[in-house]
């Protein structure tokens, strides 16, 4: 039983990290998202909206192995917690990889036993940020394309409305 752990800000979730689950879903017996709450002053969406708007997206998908929490502190206590063996990671670009790389070396430290998997981004997707949609809909851009379908006017709303 392979369980991962997609630990992230998700503000908002967009299609390069649906690409992502997607992916993951097919791969792990099972996948917790993990919404990170540090520092909510500085995001959009509180913790609590972005786990609905993920949890829409599960629902759409019919993902039968995936689920969304918010947690606090530490992404290795995320996994231990839901008895997970991985951490997984989305790659956009290689200007990822340094940092990716130094977490990846604390978490070892860290818990030695959860390995981080990195998965690079696919092609369509990999331009693709949660500051370029919040920067994009401030300008009055359309969203199609680049947060999944269910969530898009919801998305949008929401950030209109700031
Ligand atoms: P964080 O604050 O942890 O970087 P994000 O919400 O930006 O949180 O990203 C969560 C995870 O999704 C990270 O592993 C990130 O690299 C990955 N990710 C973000 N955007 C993309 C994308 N377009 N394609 C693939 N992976 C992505």
């Amino acid at each position: 039983m392979t369980k991962a752990i997609f630990t992230g800000s998700f503000d908002p979730f967009t299609m390069g990290h649906l690409d992502i689950l997607k992916r993951a879903a097919s791969l792990f017996d099972s996948v917790t998202v993990g919404v990170l709450e540090n520092g909510e002053k500085h995001t959009a969406f509180n913790a609590e909206e972005r786990c609905a708007l993920i949890a829409r997206v599960i629902e759409e998908e019919a993902f039968q192995n995936v689920r969304v929490e918010a947690f606090t502190g530490l992404a290795v206590e995320l996994a231990k917690r839901t008895g997970s063996d991985c951490m997984l990671r989305g790659l956009r670009d290689a200007g990822d990889l340094p940092y990716e790389q130094r977490m990846e070396r604390l978490n070892l430290h860290l818990a030695p036993d959860i390995q981080t998997v990195y998965m690079a981004a696919s092609p369509a997707y990999a331009h693709i940020s949660s500051s370029a949609v919040k920067e994009i809909c401030a300008l009055g851009g359309k969203l199609e394309g680049l947060v999944p379908a269910p969530i898009q006017i919801s998305i949008a709303e929401r950030l209109i409305k700031r």
